[in-house]
């Protein structure tokens, strides 16, 4: 099976936010198939979107990984059940959110699974750490920051 190298956000705004990231770190890294590279420091930032809630730590990871686009979905997602999560928390307060930014230089156009991220150039909680871990992929390579 070929390799292939993703790049994820992780999020929190809710309970210990750097025990919460720390704690999603190490379920990525103990997933089969894959592998953490690069992890970028914590950035700090306020709450996104139309709902006042508190702010977040994002921190942006490199990974390879033999799993397909969906299956990691899968897993990342059961990493964030196993964190406590609690479901229907789009836009809520969050133990922990992890989004996959880019993988490789694919378009995925699915309901359960949009990547590149749709919104990724307008989150600088995206962009600064993915900048600090020079993200390879081509959309992010290409695009003018200023
Ligand atoms: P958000 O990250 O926008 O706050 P959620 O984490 O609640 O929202 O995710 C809602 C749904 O988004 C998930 O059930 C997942 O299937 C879907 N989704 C679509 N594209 C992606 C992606 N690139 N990374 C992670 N989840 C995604
Ligand atoms: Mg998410």
């Amino acid at each position: 099976m070929s390799s292939h190298l993703a790049y994820l956000v992780l999020g929190s705004n809710l309970g210990s936010r750097s025990t919460n990231l720390a704690n999603a770190k190490t379920e990525i890294s103990a997933l089969s198939e894959t592998k953490i590279l690069k992890e970028s420091e914590i950035y700090k930032s306020p709450a996104y979107g139309p709902i006042d809630q508190p702010f977040f730590f994002n921190l942006a990871l490199e990974v390879e990984t033999k799993f397909s686009p969906l299956v990691l979905l899968e897993h990342l997602q059961k990493i964030e059940t196993k964190l406590k999560r609690e479901k229907d928390s789009h836009m809520k307060p969050r133990t922990i959110d992890i989004d996959i930014v880019f993988f490789d230089d694919e378009t995925i156009e699915t309901p359960l699974l949009k990547v590149p991220h749709y919104d990724w150039q307008n989150r600088e909680f995206f962009i600064n750490p993915l900048k600090e871990i020079n993200c390879q992929a081509q959309e992010f390579k290409n695009f003018s920051f200023d």
